[in-house]
C-alpha cells in the first residue's frame, strides 16, 4: 500500500473466518485512511496488481525530498515580504505559485526562526489512527535533550520525535560549541520542505520502511556508523494505539543497523535507546525488551489535553521513558520532586514509597501505591482485593471472568476497554 509492506494479522473472537489471516496496512488503524486489504492466501490478479501500483504512485507526495530541498534553497533568498506559507496545503510557497493557492488561508513573512522550527509552523497531525502527533511540551522536550547531553551523547536518532530534532538542529546552528547531531525518521513527510536529505528520512516504524529506499537506507546506517558506531542514542515517541510488536521488531532493526557497523570490541551491546510510552504498556515491551526498565519521569506534551500539565498543579502524564541504559545514570529533575531511591538505585518520584515488602518503589502512576498482602503486590490507591476474582480491582467492577486476558495489561477478568490500568486516562 502507499506506506510501504502491509502487515500480516490475524482475525480473532468467534466466527468462521477467526484465525484466517490477512494484510493491511501498517501504518492507518483505520480503514478510512488506508483500506488495504488481502488475504494471506489470496491469489492477487495482474491486472489488480497494476491497479495497485499504479494507486499507490498516486498517492506518493507531490514534490520529491530532492525537490523539496532546492525549494527550500530558493525560498530562503526571498526577500521576508515574499515568504508564504500556505496553511491549507502546509507547504512553503514560491511567489510563482501564490496564484494557484490564492483562495487559500496563508502565513506571510517566514522568519528564519520560523523556519528553525517547523513543529510549531506545521500543524500537528493529531489524526490519532495514523499519526497521533503530540508535541513535547517545552520543559519535557529540553529535559530529554540536557539528559542526552550529560550522558554523554553526541548522535541522536529521532524515529518519531520531530520537536527533539528541531532544537537539537536548532541549537546546532547557533552555538558553535554544541556537539549534537540529529537524524529525524518520520512518515510525516511535511518535514522534508524544511530538511536536507542528511537531516531526515521519511520512515514507517511500523515496518522499518524507508520510503527513499536505498540511499536513505545508507543515510541511516552512516548516521549510525559515525565514530565507530559510539555515543548514539536512539530516541523514539510512537503513536500510542501502534502494535507494540510491530514497533519492536522495527526498532530491533535500527539496533541491528548499528550493530553491524561496530567494528570490534561491544558486539553484546544494544543500541542506547529511549522508547517514550505510557506506562501501562511496561509489560508489552518488557517482552520485547527485556533490558529495558521503566524510569518514573513523566513527559509533558504540548496538544494534548489530558497529558499535558496544567498552570495550576500537573495533571499526571502516564507517559514514560523506557531505556536500556543503568537507571542509576538517569537523573531526574529534583525541582519537580524526583528523588533518588538508594535501594532501588534508580530516580523515583515524589509519591513513589519504597515497599518494605516487594522491597522496591513499586507505584507506576506516580501516586502512592498500597500492598495487598493476599495479591502479594503493590496495588493502586483505588483498589480493593476482591474476594470472587481473587485479585484487586476497583471497587465497582464486574466480577466476570473472560477468558482472553486483557490486551493492556494482559490480565484476565476485563477486556481492554475496561482496563483499570487504562481507567485514568
Ligand atoms: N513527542 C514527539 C512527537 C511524537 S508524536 C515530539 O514532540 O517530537 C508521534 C510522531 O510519530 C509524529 O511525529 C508522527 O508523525 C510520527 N509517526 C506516526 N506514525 C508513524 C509511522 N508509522 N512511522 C514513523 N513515524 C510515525
Ligand atoms: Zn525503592
Ligand atoms: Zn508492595
Ligand atoms: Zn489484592
Ligand atoms: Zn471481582
Amino acid at each position: 500500500c502507499p506506506s510501504g509492506p502491509a502487515l500480516l494479522f490475524v482475525k480473532t473472537g468467534q466466527g468462521k473466518e477467526q484465525g484466517r489471516r490477512f494484510y493491511a496496512c501498517s501504518a492507518c488503524r483505520d480503514r478510512k485512511d488506508c483500506n488495504f486489504f488481502q488475504w494471506e492466501d489470496e491469489k492477487v490478479s495482474e491486472t489488480r496488481l497494476a491497479a495497485r501500483e499504479e494507486y499507490n504512485r498516486n498517492h506518493q507526495p507531490f514534490f520529491t525530498h530532492r525537490q523539496n530541498v532546492e525549494r527550500y534553497k530558493n525560498f530562503v533568498l526571498l526577500p521576508l515580504s515574499e515568504r508564504r506559507f500556505c496553511q491549507e496545503c502546509q507547504q512553503l510557497l514560491l511567489p510563482a505559485e501564490w496564484e494557484e493557492h490564492s483562495d487559500h488561508q496563508f502565513l506571510c513573512d517566514i522568519s528564519t526562526a520560523q523556519l528553525k522550527s517547523p513543529s510549531q509552523l506545521l500543524y500537528p497531525l493529531e489524526n490519532k489512527k495514523t499519526n497521533a502527533q503530540y508535541l513535547f511540551a517545552d520543559r519535557s522536550c529540553q529535559f530529554l535533550l540536557e539528559l542526552i547531553i550529560d550522558l554523554g551523547f553526541r548522535r541522536v536518532l529521532s524515529v518519531g520525535t520531530p520537536r527533539l530534532h528541531e532544537i537539537i538542529q536548532s541549537k546546532a546552528s547557533q552555538e558553535e560549541d554544541f556537539r549534537v547531531r540529529s537524524l529525524l525518521l518520520d512518515i510525516d513527510f511535511r518535514y522534508s520542505q524544511f530538511y536536507t536529505e542528511d537531516e531526515f528520512c521519511h520512515y514507517n516504524m511500523f515496518n522499518h520502511y524507508f520510503f527513499g529506499g536505498e540511499a536513505a537506507r545508507e543515510t541511516c546506517r552512516k548516521f549510525l556508523y559515525q565514530d565507530h558506531g559510539e555515543r548514539v542514542i536512539m530516541v523514539t515517541d510512537p503513536p500510542f494505539g501502534g502494535l507494540v510488536e510491530a514497533l519492536a521488531s522495527s526498532f530491533k532493526k535500527l539496533m541491528a543497523m548499528w550493530k553491524v557497523t561496530e567494528e570490534e570490541g561491544h558486539n553484546s551491546q544494544e543500541m542506547p535507546t529511549f522508547w517514550i510510552f505510557p506506562y501501562f504498556f511496561e509489560s508489552r515491551i518488557l517482552e520485547f525488551f527485556p533490558s529495558f526498565s521503566m524510569m518514573d519521569y513523566q513527559v509533558d506534551y504540548d496538544n494534548h489535553a489530558l497529558y499535558k500539565h496544567g498552570k495550576t498543579g500537573r495533571r499526571q502524564s502516564p507517559v514514560r521513558i523506557f531505556t536500556n541504559l543503568t537507571p542509576s545514570m538517569i537523573v531526574l529533575p529534583v525541582e519537580e520532586g524526583y528523588r533518588f531511591c538508594t535501594i532501588c538505585q534508580r530516580y523515583v518520584s515524589s509519591g513513589n514509597q519504597h515497599c518494605e515488602i516487594c522491597n522496591s518503589c513499586t507505584s507506576k502512576d506516580g501516586r502512592q501505591w498500597k500492598h495487598c498482602v493476599l495479591c502479594k503486590k503493590c496495588v493502586k490507591p483505588s483498589w480493593f482485593h476482591c474476594s470472587n476474582c481473587n485479585c484487586c480491582a476497583l471497587q465497582n467492577h464486574t466480577c466476570e471472568k473472560t477468558d482472553a486476558g486483557c490486551f493492556v495489561c494482559g490480565k484476565a477478568g476485563h477486556k481492554r476497554s475496561t482496563c483499570p490500568s487504562l481507567s485514568r486516562a
